[in-house]
C-alpha cells in the first residue's frame, strides 16, 4: 500500500473512532485531522508544536511501539493547561497515528473526590476524638455526679454534631450523584417556605427570633424536599448568624421565568472575600460561631447543589455587621426554560 492509500485508512478508521485524533508524517506535520481534534488547536497541514505530545510521538517512532503519556498539555486555542491522556501509535512508512483524550473533568471529580474525603476525615476526628476524651474522663468520675452529669452532656452534644455531619455527608453525596431533578414537578412555593419555617420553629423559639414571610403564591419546577432541606439551610443559617431577638425576613419575587425566594437577616454579615468561598464545603467565615451553633459547614454547598439540580442559583449579598440575603432562583412553571 502506498503512503497515500495507508494515510486515507488510517484516517477512515480515526473518523470513525469519532475522537480527537490526527495522523502525523515524518517530519511531525499533521498531515490528517478528525473534527473532534480541532477544538484542541490540532489541524491538518500544520506542524505539531506541544512539546510533550512531540517527545511521545518521537518516542513511539524510536520505539516502533504504541506509547502513552498523561499530564496537562497546552494546546492552542485553550488558555488553561488541557489534561490528556495521548496514545501515539506508529502505522508505518513513518506515519504516526495520535489520538487524545480531555480528562481534565475527570480529574478535577477526581482531586474534588480526594479533598472531600480528607476534608470529611479532618471534620469527624474533632467531634470522635471529644467523645473518646469525654468517655475516658467518665470513667474516672464515676463516685462524683456532678461530673458525671456534665461529661454526660458533653458526650451528647457531640455525638449530636457527630450525628448532624454525617447527615449532611450524605445528603450531599446524594445531592451530587443525582441528576438534573424531574422538571415536570410543580412544587408550590408558599408551602416550602411554610414547611421551611415550621422545621426552623425550635430554633428560632430558642433565639428568640421572628421569621416573618409574605406567603404569596408561587410555584417552581423541581423537587419539594430538596427546596425545603435548602430553604430551611438559609433560614437557619440567618438566624443562627444573628443576635437573639433579631428578625428574619422570607420572600418570594416572581422574575420573568424565574422565582427567588430571598431570606434576609440582619445578623453578622460576611466581608466580600469570604462570600466567595462560603458555598464551598466545609468553608466557614468563622470557624468558631459556626461550631457554636452546631454548624457543619454543608448547608450552603448542600443549597448550591440543590440550585444547581434545578438549574437555578443561588446568591448572596451582605455587609459586615448589617446583614445578609441569600437568594435562591429557580425555574417557574409554565415557562419554557431552556438547557
Ligand atoms: P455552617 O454549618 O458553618 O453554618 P454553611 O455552609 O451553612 O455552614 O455556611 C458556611 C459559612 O457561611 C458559615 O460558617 C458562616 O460563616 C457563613 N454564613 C452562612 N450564612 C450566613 C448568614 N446568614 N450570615 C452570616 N454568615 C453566614
Amino acid at each position: 500500500m502506498d503512503q497515500q492509500a495507508r494515510l486515507d485508512v488510517a484516517a477512515e478508521v480515526l473518523h470513525a473512532l469519532g475522537r480527537p485524533a490526527v495522523i502525523l508524517d515524518s517530519i511531525n506535520v499533521m498531515v490528517r485531522a478528525t473534527d473532534e481534534a480541532v477544538p484542541f488547536g490540532l489541524m491538518q497541514d500544520r506542524p505539531l508544536i506541544e512539546l510533550e505530545l512531540l517527545n511521545l510521538v518521537d518516542w513511539a517512532r524510536k520505539a516502533g511501539k504504541t506509547e502513552t503519556f498523561e499530564g496537562a498539555v497546552n494546546l492552542g486555542g485553550r488558555a488553561a493547561k488541557t489534561w490528556v491522556l495521548a496514545t501515539a501509535a506508529p502505522i508505518g512508512q513513518g506515519l504516526i497515528a495520535l489520538s487524545i483524550e480531555d480528562r481534565t473533568e475527570a480529574r478535577r471529580l477526581d482531586e474534588t473526590r480526594r479533598d472531600f474525603v480528607a476534608n470529611i476525615s479532618h471534620e469527624l476526628k474533632t467531634p470522635i476524638g471529644a467523645i473518646s476524651l469525654l468517655a475516658e474522663t467518665l470513667q474516672g468520675a464515676t463516685d462524683d455526679t456532678d461530673a458525671v452529669t456534665k461529661f454526660a452532656g458533653s458526650l451528647q452534644r457531640e455525638a449530636t454534631r457527630l450525628s448532624q455531619i454525617v447527615q449532611d455527608i450524605i445528603e450531599l453525596s446524594r445531592l451530587q450523584s443525582a441528576s438534573i431533578v424531574d422538571h415536570n414537578d410543580e412544587v408550590d412555593i408558599s408551602d416550602v417556605i411554610q414547611e421551611s419555617i415550621e422545621r426552623t420553629r425550635v430554633l428560632a423559639e430558642v433565639k428568640r427570633t421572628r421569621v416573618f414571610a409574605n406567603l404569596e403564591p408561587g410555584c417552581a419546577l423541581g423537587n419539594r424536599e430538596q427546596l425545603i432541606t435548602a430553604v430551611t439551610n438559609l433560614i437557619e443559617n440567618a438566624i443562627n448568624y444573628s443576635d437573639a431577638n433579631s428578625q428574619v425576613g422570607v420572600a418570594v419575587v416572581h422574575r420573568s421565568d424565574f422565582i427567588d425566594i430571598v431570606v434576609t437577616d440582619s445578623g453578622v454579615g460576611i466581608a466580600l472575600e469570604d462570600q466567595a468561598r462560603i458555598f464551598e464545603r466545609f468553608y466557614r467565615a468563622d470557624p468558631s460561631r459556626s461550631r457554636d451553633t452546631g454548624g457543619t459547614g454543608l448547608g450552603l454547598a448542600i443549597v448550591k447543589h440543590i440550585a444547581q439540580n434545578h438549574r437555578g442559583d443561588i446568591a448572596v449579598f451582605s455587609k459586615p455587621g448589617l446583614g445578609s440575603t441569600f437568594t435562591l432562583t429557580l425555574p417557574e412553571c409554565g415557562r419554557s426554560h431552556s438547557e
